[in-house]
C-alpha cells in the first residue's frame, strides 16, 4: 500500500500527505486575532484577544456513517469523529492510537425509567466525564512535544476538586510533561484529594494555604510573569482548551449508536447537567456534524444564568452560588461565547435548539431519593438535575438521555445522607484511597510559588 493512500475498513480513502497542506484553522470567538493552527490553539489554550478558539470548519459526517453507526465500536466511531477535527493535523495511525488510549473505558447508555436513559460518563479513572477531555489533551500535547523535540513542559492547573484529578490522571506518565496541581488546603473532599496527591511520577500536588481563587490567581500570575516564562515552558490544561472540549463530542455519537441498536433513536433529546457548558457545546457541535438530535436541555442547579438568558435574551453573569452539584456552581459559564458563536448570536435559534432548566438543592435531594426508590438507580447530584429536567420537560414520543457526569460515590457523604445508607465505593476509587498522600504546602503569595517553580528546574 502506498504511503499516502490508505483504505480504511469502511472503504473511505485518506490521502494524508495532501491533507497536510490545508490544516484545520482555529479562530477566536472575539475575532480580533489571526487564525492559528491546532498546535498553537492547544498550547496557548486561550486566544491572544482572550476569546475561545473554535474550529473553522465543522465537517458534516457522511450519511453512510450514520446508516452504519450501530455496527461500529466506540473506538471506530470516535476515530471517525476525531479525524473530522484533527485528521488534517495528525497522522492517521497516531490519531487512532491517541483515541484508543484515551477511551480505555466505556460510556454505556443505561435505561433508568420510561423513555429516560443515563449516558454514564463515569467509567474512567477518576469517575467523571472530564477524564475523556483530559486524557485526550495529555496525549495530543505529548505528541506535539515529541514532534518538536521539546522536553520539560510544565502544566499548571488550579482545582477546586474534580479538574485536578482528571488532569493529573490524564497526564500521568506522559513523557516530557510535568503537572503541578494547585488546590486549596482543607477545601477539597478526602476522596477528591487522594485522586491527585497519591500519584507521584510526573505529578506534583501543591497544597495552597488559601482558597480556590488564590490557587487560580497564582496560576494566572505565573503565566504573566516574564522571568518565569523565559526560564520554563508553561502551559495550562484548562477546560476551555480545544483538545479537552472537542473530544467530548465522541460519546454523543456513541450514545446514538447504542440507542439505534435498541430502536430508540428517533426524537432524541440530550439533557446536559451544565456548569461551564463545555459538555453541552460538544453536543451542539455533534449535531452540526449531522448527529440526528431533536433538541437539547441545559440542566442547571441554582446557578441559572443560562436559563435567564434563554428567557430574556440578556446574559448577566452572577456570583456563583454554592450547591450540592458543586461542579456546576458557575456564575459566568466560559463556553457561553462558543454557543453564541455557533448560532451567530441568534437568540431565537438558540431557544429553538436548547431549553433551560434550573433546580435547587431540595429538588436535587428529592430527585436522588425518589429515583432510587422508584427505579433502583443511584444518581449523583449533577445527574439528578439532568434526570429531573427530563422528568419535567420530556414530551410524549421523545427519548431522553441525560449525561450522568460523575459516579455517585464521588459525592458519597451527600448521597449517603439522602439515601440513609452507605453506597458502595468502586474498586478504582478505593485504590486511590489506599495510596500515600504526597503534597507540598505553599503559601498563597506569588513570590513563594515562583521561587518554588524556579527551584524545580
Ligand atoms: C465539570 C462538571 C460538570 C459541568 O460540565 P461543563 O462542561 O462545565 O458544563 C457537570 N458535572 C460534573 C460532575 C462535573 O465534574
Amino acid at each position: 500500500m502506498s504511503r499516502n493512500l490508505r483504505t480504511s475498513k469502511e472503504g473511505i480513502t485518506f490521502a494524508p500527505q495532501k491533507q497536510y497542506l490545508n490544516k484545520m484553522k482555529y479562530y477566536s470567538t472575539n475575532k480580533q486575532t489571526p487564525v492559528v493552527d491546532l498546535q498553537t490553539a492547544v498550547v496557548k489554550g486561550l486566544a491572544a484577544d482572550k476569546g475561545l478558539f473554535m474550529p473553522e470548519n465543522i465537517c458534516p459526517l457522511p450519511a453512510s456513517f450514520f446508516d452504519n453507526i450501530e455496527n461500529l465500536s466506540f473506538h471506530e466511531i470516535a476515530c471517525e469523529v476525531a479525524s473530522a477535527f484533527f485528521g488534517e493535523d495528525i497522522e492517521k495511525e497516531i490519531l487512532v492510537s491517541i483515541v484508543k488510549e484515551t477511551l480505555n473505558f466505556d460510556t454505556p447508555v443505561v435505561p433508568v425509567s420510561n423513555s429516560i436513559y443515563a449516558l454514564e460518563l463515569f467509567h474512567g479513572p477518576t469517575l467523571a466525564f472530564k477524564d475523556v477531555g483530559a486524557r485526550f489533551m495529555a496525549r495530543l500535547l505529548g505528541y506535539f512535544i515529541r514532534k518538536q523535540g521539546l522536553t520539560d513542559v510544565n502544566v499548571l492547573v488550579a482545582t477546586s476538586g474534580d479538574t485536578g484529578s482528571a488532569v493529573a490522571n490524564g497526564f500521568l506518565g506522559v513523557e516530557g510533561i510535568h503537572v503541578y496541581v494547585l488546590y486549596p488546603k482543607g477545601k477539597v473532599s478526602a476522596i477528591q484529594e487522594c485522586q491527585f496527591t497519591t500519584l507521584g511520577q510526573n505529578i506534583t500536588a501543591l497544597e495552597i494555604d488559601g482558597t480556590f481563587d488564590d490557587c487560580q490567581a497564582l496560576v494566572k500570575s505565573a503565566f504573566m510573569d516574564g522571568e518565569l516564562n523565559g526560564r520554563m515552558k508553561l502551559t495550562s490544561a484548562n477546560s476551555i482548551n480545544v483538545a479537552r472540549f472537542l473530544p467530548q463530542s465522541f460519546y454523543y455519537f456513541h450514545a446514538y449508536a447504542q440507542l439505534k441498536r435498541i430502536e430508540k433513536k428517533s426524537q432524541l433529546v440530550f439533557c446536559v447537567p451544565s456548569g461551564n457548558f463545555g459538555n453541552l457545546t460538544a453536543g451542539l457541535i455533534a449535531q452540526q456534524m449531522g448527529l440526528p438530535v431533536k433538541r437539547f436541555i441545559a440542566a442547571n442547579n441554582k446557578n441559572d444564568i443560562f436559563l435567564q438568558y434563554l428567557l430574556t435574551g440578556f446574559y448577566k453573569p452572577q456570583p456563583s452560588i454554592q450547591t450540592l452539584a458543586n461542579a456546576m456552581d458557575v456564575g459566568d459559564p466560559s463556553n457561553f461565547v462558543r454557543i453564541l458563536d455557533l448560532y451567530h448570536h441568534n437568540h431565537e435559534i438558540i431557544t429553538q435548539i436548547i431549553s433551560g432548566f434550573s433546580c435547587d438543592d431540595e429538588a436535587i435531594r428529592n430527585t436522588v431519593k425518589s429515583c432510587y426508590e422508584s427505579t433502583g438507580y443511584i444518581l449523583d447530584p449533577h445527574g439528578a438535575c439532568g434526570y429531573l429536567a427530563l422528568l419535567e420537560k420530556l414530551q410524549p414520543n421523545e427519548t431522553g438521555v441525560f449525561l450522568e457526569t460523575a459516579h455517585p460515590a464521588k459525592f458519597k457523604d451527600t448521597i449517603d445522607a439522602i439515601l440513609q445508607q452507605s453506597i458502595e465505593i468502586p474498586a478504582k476509587l478505593q485504590t486511590f484511597m489506599r495510596g500515600t498522600k504526597q503534597s507540598l504546602e505553599l503559601g498563597k503569595d506569588f513570590d513563594g510559588f515562583k521561587w518554588f517553580l524556579l527551584g524545580e528546574i
